[in-house]
């Protein structure tokens, strides 16, 4: 089976664990405070805090952004269903708008029609790895004084107007699952450069606990003395996994160079196979290339997906529109909320990209998606 996705470990990346396992700290050692630089430098961001996953960073940011019962969070529906669940974790309401049918990222202008007195914030995804449009919601958040949180779980390493991705929304959100940028196992991590947002969300990933004596309430208590000040969880990431994250951030411009090459093979491939649309070229020097998604008539999609996997190649459908799920739907989410994510998730396929692929299974990809095609 050809993956959709799949991890990229070395031996150094082995070394680098195996030389915590052997140290004194498994967690709360200096492991993850090197990871936290790691991933500042290269985004270039003030600050940055990991977490056990990237679904614990965006819960952690929209705490920070003071995002709480009754508020409303403007986001895409062409999303992991987490960007949603964070906001419910807080008893928000994710607002689902929908996307431009050329980037497959979030429509700027259908994003300000939802917005209303409760919106708290925005959360632009940046879709299988492809920059936002950063400056058209960072004057729409500016405009309307909301926050703005950016998914980057699949755009880690990719550059926005030659910037790198995690220095330009008020918080950025990164995940480190196996088939993302870089891997830690599970992990993620916010960058930001504010510094209120950072003391926040260092408390929150530690039960809301603080031993800083800055922030403490009663400073007339011992040096033992910490306090809980807000309802915090435990999301804090291992050493062991941070020591793998600073690993594998030496090797990420070498990881988005394979996946640019990957993908431009693909569109060289795919140029003539007929059926198929292909995701946009515009932006490929700057995206991340975390998937590579073909549209396909929606009538035969299932049938090539099917047909694809028994010839073994892990083909995946990203995604169902999160409203679209039943726990959603059971909330009063109603279909045809966001009609281009619809139509876009209906043809949807993407087809296996990660940095090791080869040439000669894409090839084999390429011709047996054309031999499918051709009989449906
Ligand atoms: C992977 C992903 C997440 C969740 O990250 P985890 O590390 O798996 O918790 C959230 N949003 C998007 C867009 C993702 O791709």
């Amino acid at each position: 089976m050809i993956p959709y996705s799949r991890q990229s470990i070395g031996e150094d990346d082995v070394r680098a664990v195996s030389k915590v396992l052997h140290s004194a700290f498994l967690t709360q050692g200096p492991a993850v405070k090197k990871f936290e630089d790691s991933l500042a430098n290269y985004t270039r961001a003030h600050y940055c805090i990991a977490f056990s996953s990237g679904t614990a960073a965006l819960h952690a940011a929209y705490a920070a952004a003071g995002i709480g019962k009754g508020d409303e969070v403007i986001m895409p529906a062409l999303t992991f269903v987490a960007t949603g669940n964070a906001a419910l974790y807080l008893n928000a309401r994710p607002v689902f708008a929908d996307i431009d049918e050329v980037s497959a990222n979030m429509d700027v202008r259908d994003a300000e029609k939802k917005i209303t007195k409760r919106t708290k914030a925005i959360v632009p995804v940046d879709y299988a790895g492809r920059p936002t449009d950063l400056a058209g919601f960072r004057a729409l958040a500016k405009r309307h004084r909301l926050v703005l949180i950016e998914d980057g779980a699949q755009s880690l390493g990719a550059t926005y107007r030659g910037k790198p991705v995690g220095s330009q929304a008020d918080m950025t959100m990164f995940s480190f699952h196996p088939v993302k940028s870089i891997t830690t196992g599970e992990g993620g991590a916010i960058v930001t450069n504010n510094k209120n947002y950072y003391e926040f969300l260092r408390m929150f990933r530690t039960h809301g606990l603080t031993r800083d004596a800055k922030k403490l309430k009663d400073r007339t208590k011992a040096a033992w003395h910490q306090e809980m000040q807000v309802l915090g969880n435990n999301y804090r990431i291992t050493d062991i996994q941070a020591a793998l994250g600073v690993s594998q951030m030496k090797k990420l411009d070498g990881f988005i160079a394979k996946r640019r090459a990957a993908a431009k093979r693909y569109f060289r491939l795919l140029a003539d196979v007929p059926g198929i649309k292909l995701p946009p070229r515009a932006e490929l020097d700057n995206s991340a290339w975390h998937l590579f998604v073909v549209r396909v008539d929606a009538r035969v999609r299932d049938r090539v997906f099917a047909a694809m996997r028994a010839k073994g190649i892990g083909v995946q459908v990203h995604y169902l529109p999160v409203y679209m799920h039943p726990y959603y739907q059971d909330l009063g989410y109603k279909k045809g909320l966001c009609p281009k994510t619809e139509e876009f998730s209906a043809g949807a396929l993407s087809l296996p990209l990660f940095p090791t692929i080869a040439a000669k299974q894409q090839q084999f990809v390429v011709d047996t998606l054309r031999s499918i095609l051709k009989r449906s």
